[in-house]
């Protein structure tokens, strides 16, 4: 069965759904790449996925791309005698480093380098922003703080602080470890949380590099920082794709600023023609319901609008109680937006100009004469994937096949609007013979019928990767 959905859906694994079964089950239900999430379980838990995506996806004959998410320097605090203290409004708490066991009046932060940088009047969050606090005091190795909301503090809970840049690498030596493990798995994209600034990505791009200097995966960067923000198109260029983590952005920034922030964060990420996720509490309530909130219909429903290549759900399929109807859920969600007369106007109106290199100019010719001649599918001819990319960016309203000889890159491309990523080791040296060949592939797809058109793009002559010059309109036989 072929889903009929131009915006995509990443689902997060875990406890809930890491049997072969329970995968295939929101594989049919809708999802299109699956995310392992590095901040739990262990390397063999997260082995053990692979390859059951990687059996799912032998079976759909469906290129899947998994998404390795490190967890990046998330700051904890240290334990509580008894496992937790309560807390009152405007009591002192102090954090320092002592490594004994807390109390009521302190608990250890085993980071010097974050005690440093905190200044006096800066705002603390803790537990996902559920404790509020602002430094009153600051010395070499603690801080103390009032209280100003909250009551109750338990073990290793994170800790945000929005206004330090925090000069902590964003890979630990727990992400070089995971790093290379997900590599050695063959995932498709590592996701790098806490990005602040160039040079971390930078690093990420150093370990990921093969011995033959080619990345061995497909970087995907995390805002979920201020700092991030601040340098947004530096990032975006440096990166692969991005993923706009609202979790921990929504405690970095003021709640009321997410929303803006998401329709600047997704417009500018599509115009460089890489893909944005956009993730985090979109149906939260379904971890524990059978249905979501109306809120978060329209909150998924506002990324699609926004024009996002890719919605996410995290702990609603990873530990949730039904993961399967979270995905379905989604799908609906999705598919009736898409419908949506101002939807496809939106997208219409929100057309981005080309950037003046020969392959755009045929891309952006193919979504306007497969408008024109009501094609039902644009098949790209790509080794690289830049060309399908560039007709994504396009956000036409039929699906673009991608047919390449790089499982890789038909792998990465799942996450992409509209890209349907076709492993296709076979090319032919003229063009009249990838017609033909194409004309087969669009018909298999399920996408298109005898006597329908579609519209294709190649590189003439074949093979030449980054050369796409040539623009035809076929006959589906
Ligand atoms: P996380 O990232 O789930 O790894 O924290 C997503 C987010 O912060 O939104
Ligand atoms: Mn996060």
């Amino acid at each position: 069965m072929t889903i009929y959905r131009q915006t995509k859906i990443l689902a997060t694994l875990g406890p809930a759904s890491n049997s072969q079964e329970q995968i295939a089950s929101l594989f049919h239900a809708g999802a299109n790449a699956f995310r392992l999430n590095f901040s739990h379980g262990t390397h063999d838990d997260i082995r053990n996925l692979v390859d059951n995506i990687r059996a799912l996806e032998k079976q759909e004959g469906q290129p899947i791309a998994i998404v390795a998410d490190l967890q990046g320097p998330k700051l904890r605090i240290g334990e509580f005698e008894g496992g937790a203290t309560t807390l009152e409004k405007g009591q002192i708490f102090r954090f320092d480093l002592d490594k004994r066991a807390g109390d009521s009046s302190r608990v250890c932060l085993p980071h010097p380098e974050v005690l440093k940088v905190l200044e006096e009047g800066a705002l603390i969050f803790l537990d996902d922003g559920k404790v509020r606090a602002r430094i009153q005091k600051t010395g070499d190795d603690f801080v103390e703080a009032e209280i100003l909301s909250g009551s109750k503090l338990s073990n290793r809970k994170g800790l945000n602080v929005p206004g330090a840049i925090v000069p902590i690498p964003a890979l630990t030596e727990k992400d070089k470890k995971d790093l290379a493990a997900a590599l050695d798995m063959g995932v498709d994209w590592i996701a790098q949380s806490f990005v602040q600034r160039p040079e971390d990505v930078a690093d990420a791009r150093k370990l990921m590099a093969g011995p033959d200097g080619k990345s061995r995966a497909a970087l995907m960067i995390k805002i979920e920082k201020p700092a991030a923000l601040a340098c947004l198109d530096q990032l975006v260029d440096m990166a692969d794709g991005v993923m706009l983590a609202r979790g921990d952005l929504g405690i970095e920034i003021p709640p009321e600023d997410v929303p803006s922030v998401q329709k600047r964060v997704v417009r500018d990420v599509r115009e460089r023609g890489k893909p944005i996720v956009v993730a985090t509490q979109m149906l939260e309530s379904m971890i524990e319901n059978a249905r979501p909130t109306r809120a978060e219909a329209s909150d998924v429903a506002t990324a699609v609008y926004d024009g996002a290549d890719c919605v996410m759900l995290s702990a609603e399929t990873a530990a949730g109680a039904y993961p399967v109807r979270a995905v379905e859920m989604m799908n609906r969600i999705t598919c009736r937006t898409e419908e949506d007369e101002t939807y496809q106007r939106m997208m219409r109106d929100a057309h981005p100009d080309t950037i003046g290199n020969s392959s755009d100019a045929i891309t952006t010719a193919a979504y306007f004469v497969a408008q024109d001649v009501d094609a039902k599918v644009i098949v790209t001819y790509t080794t690289s994937g830049s060309t399908a990319l560039r007709a994504a960016r396009q956000r036409p309203a039929v699906p673009i096949l991608c047919l390449s000889p790089s499982l890789e890159v038909a792998r990465r491309l799942s996450i992409s609007y509209g890209v349907r990523g076709i492993f296709d080791p076979g090319t032919a040296d003229d063009f009249s013979g990838p017609a033909k060949h194409a004309s087969t592939i669009v018909r298999e797809s399920g996408f298109a019928q005898k006597g329908d058109k579609f519209v294709m793009t190649a590189g003439v002559p074949f093979g030449t990767p980054g050369s796409t010059n040539t623009l035809r309109i076929a006959w589906v036989d």
